[in-house]
């Protein structure tokens, strides 16, 4: 896509620290780094979600996902990751080309776990929610 910058550094016409690459996927530092090691995975063609991942990339996906996991972990001495997609605006989403955030953790570094990042107390019973999605995927 023309003005994504993603695309441009899965082009080569924006300089990024790569960190590995497939066929189809590149992963590559985080230029605003929240951790030492903040790391993105991006397919290297747009599109914008998670969802519209095929079954077949995925794969490839996680492939490099665990690759770039394994660098990250042999070089910066960690076990520990959170990782993360921004999955849309409303979950925060700046960049529209899909990217997965690994981010690699550290004793005592101030962050907290997924459940940090929201807390919207549903109105609605567990129950109510449960037959909502499972009606959802009966349909
Ligand atoms: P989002 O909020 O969309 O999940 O995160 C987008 C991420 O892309 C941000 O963490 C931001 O720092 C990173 N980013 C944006 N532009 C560039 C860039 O030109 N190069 C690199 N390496 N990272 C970028
Ligand atoms: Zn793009």
């Amino acid at each position: 896509m023309n003005n994504c910058v993603f695309c441009k550094i899965a082009q080569k016409e924006i300089n990024a620290y790569i960190i590995s690459e497939s066929e189809n996927f590149l992963s590559f530092l985080d230029i605003h780094p929240h951790a030492p090691g903040h790391t993105l995975v991006i397919p290297k063609f747009h599109f914008q979600n998670f969802k519209e991942l095929s079954e077949e990339l995925g794969i490839e996906f996680i492939k490099i996902v665990k690759e770039t996991i394994n660098l990250i972990s042999q070089a910066l001495k960690t076990n520990d990751f959170t990782l993360g997609i921004n999955e849309g605006p409303l979950a925060g989403q700046a960049v529209l080309h899909l990217h997965l955030h690994i981010l690699p953790r550290f004793k005592n570094d101030k962050g907290g776990s997924i459940h940090s990042v929201v807390f919207n107390q549903p109105q609605q019973s567990l129950e109510e929610i449960y037959e909502k999605i499972k009606n959802a995927s009966e349909s």
